[in-house]
Order: C-alpha cells, then structure tokens, then sequence
C-alpha cells in the first residue's frame, strides 16, 4: 500500500470481505508508525493510544515491564482494520488503481521484465495485469507464494493449542496489557477502547466457539488472571485462532516478491505480525524504488537476505514468547516449574526485561 514515486503502473488488489486481520499493536522502534502517521489522514495518533509497558503475570502476582525506562520506547494500539482505512483512503485520495472484489489465482513471466498477475475481477471476469514487478501481499493463504518458493514451500511449525478470542463492551480491566501464565493456561488482557474490549484465552484448537456461554467464558478468563479482577460486559464477536510459525523458503523470484502473512506467519504472542509485514514493504519499497527508477538491481538483490534475518528475529520472539506463556498439554511437572523458573529470570533481571522490552517495541529497520 506505499506509494511509490513513479511507479502508479502499480495496482493493489484487495477482497475486503476477507478478514483483513486482527492486530491492533504496533511497535513504534522504528519508522513504521511514524510512516502510518504521515499518511494524509491517519488516525493513529488520534484514535491509537499509547502503551509504555505491559504486565507479565503468574504465580498470582503481576510484573511491569516498563518498556519506556528499559529502552525508551513504547507501542501503540491502533485496531488494524482502522489502519487499513487510513492506507485505502490515502490511495483513493491519491487517485490511484485499487480494485476491490479481485481474486487472484496465479502469476505468469516473473523470470521477464514483464510480469503478470492472472484474477477475475468482482463479476467474475478474467483480467490479466502486466506489472514491472508483482508483490504478493495476499496472506498467509497466498495464491502466488508457490509460484516463488517452488513446490518446497517454507519452515513451519504447529502448536498443540490456539486462542480463544473475545470482543466485548466494557471498560478496560487494566491500564496496560496483561501477558498472564496460571496452570490452567494463558490469556491476554487486551484494550480496543474505552467501551470494548478485546480478550483472548489458550484453548485447543478443535474448540467450537459457541459451545461454550459467555458465563463460561468470563469464568475461564478470570481464572486465568488470579488475582486481577476483570471487567465483564456483553460479548459480541468470539473467534478460535489457529496459530502456527511459517517462513517461506524464498521470497523473491525475477520480478515477484511476497511480503507479510504470504511470506511469514507467526503466532499472535508478542504483537509481531502486522508489524514484520509494514516493516517488509517499507524496505521493498526503497528497492523497488532503486530498481525501477534508477535501474540499480543491487538493493533488491540483497532484499531477501536482509528481509529474512529480521524475520527470523521476530520468529525467534514469537516462539519464545509463546513457549514461555501457554501451558502445552504434554508438559510434565519439571516442564511447569521449568517455565516459571523463566519468567521468574525475566522479571528478576534487568537484562531479561530490556531483551523483552526490546524485541517487543520492535527492531530498528537498517539501511535495507
Ligand atoms: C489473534 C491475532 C492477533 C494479532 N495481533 C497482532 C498485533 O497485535 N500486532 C501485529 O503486528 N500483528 C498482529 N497479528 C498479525 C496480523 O494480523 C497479520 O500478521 C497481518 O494481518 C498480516 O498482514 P498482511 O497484509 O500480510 O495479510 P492480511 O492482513 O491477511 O491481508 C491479506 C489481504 O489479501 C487479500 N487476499 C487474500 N487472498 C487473495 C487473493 N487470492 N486475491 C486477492 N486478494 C487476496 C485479503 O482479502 C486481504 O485483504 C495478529 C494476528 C492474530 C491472528
């Protein structure tokens, strides 16, 4: 969704009917939420609100990490369908080519200089886009990642359990994000506004999300958070979110690249998603820029290489802020105390809370 400065051959090819992802948080290390502000019209100073900590909770008893005194940086909460309006209503303002309702099935030619994007459009009929260059921004179910990676795909791994997420209207239960591990599994404490709330808790994946009554839900929220008192309210969206790491083996090929959930996915603890995919197209954007309207090949060359050790950082937080928080069914009595010896070196040191702090508010972007 980044403007590119003489490159308006470019089109994005949206479904806004396809869920366009849940992230609210972003890190603000780095240039991404100063580059979602300076959109003409952005709101998330506005409507975003900023979080200079969250708690880490278990054995009853809260931690802040303070991410303002740790390393001077904090997050903010901005619903990310609300960032994709901003994105959308800039590039309508611009009078750019944004076509709603295409599918795309394939990409063809992208070993050329004149690759194409092969869809049907919101009828139903068949349209072919010849671009200078294609980037796959479509998800995690995306239709042109084989078409780059080959039939070998990517690493992944999956976890014994997902989360069951809530949107309800009540006041916040906490100032900041609570991160809580209890022996019955993990929940979040999330905040959307001053009137909804967003709340997840670690269920297995097979659980159907109207089995259970909003009585059940509020008492296994509250169970998971010991100790805190939680706000109830009506709920009104619940959802079971299957989570699993993903990184393609190749994310570039001739004049095709993929980016965000098409070229990663990682699991929802530890906020990094939505950031890795802003962070990707602002450092394929410089180049594309370099590449087409310099003729200069070298930045894109060396694209995917820089591009895969951040997001190999932030699979690496992902994970380690998973296995540290969820409860996983097969773990055995030393594995419990193991976990809480963790969270317990975390909170007990400086050093560990600086590293959460840290890779949290996110890494800075580097000159690729
Ligand atoms: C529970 C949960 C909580 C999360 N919390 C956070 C958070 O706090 N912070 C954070 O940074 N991230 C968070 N994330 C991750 C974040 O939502 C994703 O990483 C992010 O949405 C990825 O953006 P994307 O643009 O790559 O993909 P998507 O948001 O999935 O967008 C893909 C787009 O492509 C379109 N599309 C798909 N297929 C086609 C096709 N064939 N043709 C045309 N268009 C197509 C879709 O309609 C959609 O518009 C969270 C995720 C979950 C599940």
């Amino acid at each position: 969704m980044l403007p590119l400065q003489g490159a308006d051959q470019f089109a994005e090819l949206l479904q806004p009917e396809v869920n366009l992802g849940v992230g609210d948080e972003l890190g603000d290390r780095d240039a991404r939420v100063d580059l979602l502000a300076q959109i003409d019209g952005s709101r998330v100073h506005t409507v975003g609100s900023k979080h200079e900590g969250i708690e880490l909770r278990f054995d009853g008893a809260g931690h802040r990490i303070d991410f303002a005194a740790l390393v001077g940086r904090s997050v903010w909460l901005y619903p990310q369908h609300e960032a994709l309006k901003d994105l959308i209503a800039a590039r309508l303002a611009a009078g750019q080519d944004l076509r709603f309702g295409v599918t795309v099935s394939g990409v063809e030619d992208i070993d050329t200089d004149r690759p194409r994007v092969i869809a049907t459009d919101a009828e139903g009929a068949a349209i072919t886009i010849e671009a200078d260059f294609v980037v796959g921004a479509d998800g995690s179910r995306s239709s042109i990642r084989t078409a780059i990676t080959g039939p070998h795909g990517g690493a992944f791994r999956e976890y014994p359990f997902a989360w069951f997420g809530i949107l309800c209207e009540a006041p916040p239960s906490a100032d900041e994000l609570i991160y809580s591990n209890s022996p019955d599994g993990f929940a979040l404490i999330s905040q959307r506004s001053p009137q909804v709330q967003r709340m997840y808790f670690q269920c297995d994946p097979n659980d159907d999300p109207n089995a259970l009554s909003e009585a059940e839900i509020w008492d296994t929220l509250q169970k998971r958070v010991p100790g805190h008192e939680l706000t109830e309210g009506p709920i009104f969206q619940r959802d079971v979110l299957r989570f699993r790491s993903f990184v393609a083996h190749e994310l570039r090929r001739g004049r095709a690249a993929i980016v965000g959930d098409a070229a990663h996915t990682v699991p929802p603890t530890g906020a990094k998603g939505m950031n890795l995919a802003v962070a990707d197209v602002i450092l394929l954007a410089r180049a594309l820029d370099a590449l087409l309207n310099s003729g200069d090949a070298t930045v894109i060359d060396g694209w995917a290489d820089a591009a895969r050790e951040r997001i190999w950082k932030a699979q690496h937080f992902s994970w380690w802020m998973t296995q540290m928080l969820h409860i996983n069914p097969t773990d055995s009595d030393f594995d419990r105390r193991r976990q809480l010896g963790e969270l317990r070196t975390i909170v007990d040191s400086e050093a560990g809370r600086a590293y959460l702090a840290e890779a949290y508010t996110g890494w800075p972007l580097g000159a690729v």
